[in-house]
């Protein structure tokens, strides 16, 4: 699908110092992105970055490519302390569950998307050490957004087209 980004949220779009996620339609959102063979210096410094800028976006999850780094890299914070994970990867799904997403790449747009309720994943924390988790809910949806991140996949590849809509950020302070 392509997105028209009516006149009054064009300025979302813009990227500087102070807003440096990428936005749609850069290529990098839309490559795959290279696992991570060992967590180095530079991705930890990378990661702490990303969910400062993530917190500064008022997002609750960010993809390395979303920063223009196309390596298998997210951070999520649904609620409280922000997870840090490398080459996430979903072992088990169970369920499905609708709900709203909007995306730091696609500032002021929202739909609906169905996601697995419930995942079981397979990642390196930030440590760099082998970790499985059970997420569900809230949680689920961001790590699987996220993921689709790293694969160069959007929630408007899987969204209910009819229920897409424009909010500004400045009409509400959702997050
Ligand atoms: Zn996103």
């Amino acid at each position: 699908m392509e997105i028209v980004v009516p006149e009054a949220f064009k300025p979302l779009f813009e990227q500087s110092d102070d807003r440096p996620i990428v936005k749609v339609p850069a290529d990098v959102l839309r490559a795959k992105a290279a696992p991570v063979a060992k967590v180095t210096a530079r991705h930890k410094h990378l990661a702490e970055n990303m969910v400062k800028i993530m917190k500064q976006a008022r997002g609750i999850g960010l993809a390395a490519p979303q920063v223009g780094v196309s390596e298998q890299l997210i951070v999520i914070a649904p609620e409280g302390s922000a997870m840090i994970l490398y080459n996430p990867e979903v072992l088990e799904e169970e369920g499905a569950a609708m709900g709203e997403e909007g995306c730091l790449s696609i500032p002021g747009l929202y739909g609906d998307v169905e996601r697995p309720e419930k995942i079981k994943v397979k990642a390196l924390n930030r440590k760099g050490r082998d970790v499985e988790l059970v997420l569900e809910g809230i949680d689920a949806r961001v790590a699987l957004h996220e993921i689709d991140h790293l694969n160069g996949v959007l929630f408007i590849d899987k969204v209910d087209e009819s229920t897409l809509h424009w909010r500004h950020p400045d009409d509400q302070d959702e997050d």
